[in-house]
C-alpha cells in the first residue's frame, strides 16, 4: 500500500460507513474507494467471493475496515463503481451511438466481464451490438445517417468540428474492443467500414497540432477534404491487420469478378454508359464498393437507348451482388462465423431500442 500522503480519496466513492477500502492505481497515483462489500457482493458473485473468504487469509486494513489492492486501473475501477452506485451514470453509457464508446468504455466493460457484474456486462454488450450493423438494412441506413451529417456539415469555427467522423463510429477502437470482449458480431461492419478508410487518414495524427502533409503516388499534395473518414490505426493489432488486407483484397477481387461477367455492351464504345459505371468497380482501394454498387445499380436509362439493356443487366447484377458481398464478410476478412449461441448463458440478454433517429453525441 502506498504511503498516507500519496493516497487519494475518491470524495463521491467514500463512505464513512463503508466496510471495505479498495485500492487502485492510475498513472502513479493511488485512489482509495471506500464502499460497501454488501454492495459489491450483490451486483457481483466475484466480489461476494472475495469478501466472503475466510479470515484465515487476513486481510489488511485501512481507516478501521478491511482493505484490498485491485490490480485494475483506479480510472476503471472508478466508472465500475460509479456505476454501481449512480445508476444515472449508466443511463449516459447507454445513450444511442455514442462514437467514443469503444475508447470511453472499454475499461469498465472490461472490468464487468472480469467481475462478473452481470447487469452492466449485459447492458453494454446489447449497447455495441446495437450500434454496429448486422444487416444490410441496418448498414444501409447508417450509411444514410453519416452522408445526411457529412452534407449538414458547413465549415465550422473550431478545428475539431471539421472532423465530421466525430459523430461516427470508429471502426479500429471497435475492433480493438470486440477482439478483448469477445464481441465478434460487431467484426463483419467494423472490418468493412475500416476496408473503406485510407491508411493514410490516421485519426490522431491528423487531429494534432502538426498533421502529416498527404500526398498522392507522384508526391503531390492532397487537399484533404473535411468529411473524409479517418480511423485509429495504431489499435490495430498484426492479426487485425492481416484480416484487413484479407478482406481487401477479397474485395477487390469480387468487383472485377461482376466487371468481367458482365462483359461488354454491343455499342462496343468507351464512352458507353455500361462500360463506364463498370470502370467504377474497378477503383480498387481505398472504395465503399456496396456504395458504387449501390450507384450503378440505381443508374437508370431510357428503355430506347442503344445501351439500355447492357446497363440495365449491370445494374441488377450489382443490386443482387450487394447482398451476396454482405453476406461473405466473414469469409472475405477471415472471422468467426456468428453464431447466435455462442454467448452461452445470454439467453436472457437484453434488447436496446432502435438507434434511428437519435440523436448523435458528440463529446
Ligand atoms: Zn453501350
Amino acid at each position: 500500500m502506498a504511503a498516507e500522503h500519496e493516497i487519494s480519496r475518491q470524495q463521491d466513492l467514500y463512505y464513512a460507513d463503508g466496510s471495505v477500502v479498495l485500492f487502485a492505481a492510475h498513472a502513479g497515483q493511488t485512489h482509495a474507494f471506500k464502499v460497501h462489500k454488501s454492495v459489491l457482493g450483490s451486483h457481483s458473485r466475484v466480489f461476494a467471493d472475495m469478501f466472503a473468504l475466510p479470515s484465515a487469509t487476513e486481510l489488511e486494513t485501512y481507516d478501521g475496515v478491511d482493505s484490498v489492492n485491485m490490480p485494475d486501473d483506479a480510472k476503471d475501477l472508478e466508472d465500475l463503481l460509479r456505476a454501481l452506485y449512480y445508476p444515472a451514470t449508466i443511463l449516459s453509457m447507454l445513450e444511442n451511438r455514442n462514437p467514443l464508446a469503444a475508447m470511453k468504455y472499454r475499461g469498465i466493460f472490461m472490468l464487468s466481464q472480469k467481475y462478473f457484474v452481470r447487469v452492466l456486462q449485459k447492458l453494454l454488450r446489447a449497447r455495441f451490438r446495437a450500434d454496429w450493423p448486422s444487416t444490410l438494412q441496418e448498414w444501409d441506413k447508417l450509411m444514410e445517417q453519416y452522408d445526411s451529417l457529412s452534407e449538414s456539415t458547413v465549415p465550422q469555427h473550431d478545428a475539431a468540428s471539421q472532423f465530421v467522423d466525430n459523430r461516427m463510429l470508429e471502426p479500429a477502437s471497435a475492433i480493438r474492443l470486440a477482439r478483448e470482449a469477445n464481441l465478434p458480431e460487431i467484426l463483419p461492419a467494423a472490418f468493412y467500414m475500416l476496408s473503406t478508410i485510407s491508411p493514410f487518414m490516421d485519426f490522431d495524427s491528423l487531429r494534432s497540432g502538426s498533421p502529416p502533409t498527404l500526398t498522392d503516388s507522384e508526391g503531390n499534395v492532397l487537399v484533404w477534404v473535411p468529411g473524409e473518414r479517418t480511423a485509429r490505426w495504431g489499435l490495430l493489432t498484426p492479426s487485425d491487420m492481416m484480416c484487413l488486407m484479407r478482406g481487401k483484397h477479397y474485395l477487390t477481387e469480387f468487383a472485377q469478378k461482376i466487371d468481367q461477367e458482365a462483359g461488354r455492351c454491343l455499342c462496343d464504345t468507351n464512352h458507353c454508359v455500361q462500360y463506364i459505371n463498370r470502370r467504377k468497380l474497378l477503383k480498387g482501394p481505398t472504395q465503399d464498393l456496396l456504395r458504387v454498387l449501390n450507384e450503378i445499380g440505381s443508374t437508370v436509362t431510357p428503355a430506347h437507348y442503344s445501351c439500355h439493356d447492357a446497363m440495365h443487366m449491370l445494374a441488377s447484377r450489382c443490386i443482387e451482388a450487394r447482398s451476396r458481398l454482405w453476406e461473405n464478410f466473414c469469409y472475405y476478412f477471415g472471422l468467426p462465423d456468428i453464431d447466435d449461441d455462442q454467448n452461452d448463458d445470454d439467453s436472457d440478454d437484453v434488447a436496446l431500442g432502435d438507434p434511428e433517429g437519435a440523436e448523435f453525441r458528440n463529446e
